[in-house]
């Protein structure tokens, strides 16, 4: 398997939950090592930008207020197949479906609060990762 990047956003909810620690623990004990990351509170255009796919969506504005929230935790994680192994530690996008032990099952309230964002492809790792992080600030060993 290969060794990839993914790139993960602990969202406004978790972070006013004070579980930044929890959350790192379950990647770290996942697998997946942090080699960059930083507090950033996003602006409406940040926002609107990072979600840009969802645009269309009905949903589309409530997401982009509530990502604006409060600040969030983005980080770039690394480790084999990490990508797939972010979204299993993360669980389904609903937390009411997401499996017992998951991170959303765990610490998510609802489909639009629901504590984390991961990648989900290599192609939108690579441009997430981008977005945030310049190479110089990624610590990979
Ligand atoms: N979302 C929402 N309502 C929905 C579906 C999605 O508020 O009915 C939000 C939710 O925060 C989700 C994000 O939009 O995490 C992106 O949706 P996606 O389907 O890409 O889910 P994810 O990849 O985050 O599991």
């Amino acid at each position: 398997m290969a060794i990839e990047r993914t790139l993960s956003i602990i969202k406004p909810d978790a972070v006013a939950k004070n579980v930044i620690g929890q959350i790192y623990s379950r990647f770290e004990s996942g697998g997946l090592k942090i080699i960059a990351a930083r507090m950033v509170h996003l602006s409406q255009s940040d926002a609107e930008q990072f979600y840009a796919v969802h645009r269309e969506r009905p949903f589309f504005n409530d997401l982009v207020s509530f990502m604006i929230s409060g600040p969030v935790m983005v980080q770039v994680l690394e480790g084999e197949d990490a990508i797939k192994r972010n979204r299993d530690l993360m669980g389904a996008t609903d937390p009411k479906k997401a499996e017992k032990g998951t991170i959303r099952a765990d610490f998510a309230d609802s489909i639009d609060a629901n504590a984390v964002h991961g990648s989900d492809a290599l192609e939108t790792a690579m441009a997430e990762i981008a977005c945030f992080f310049p190479t110089l600030n990624i610590y990979s060993r």
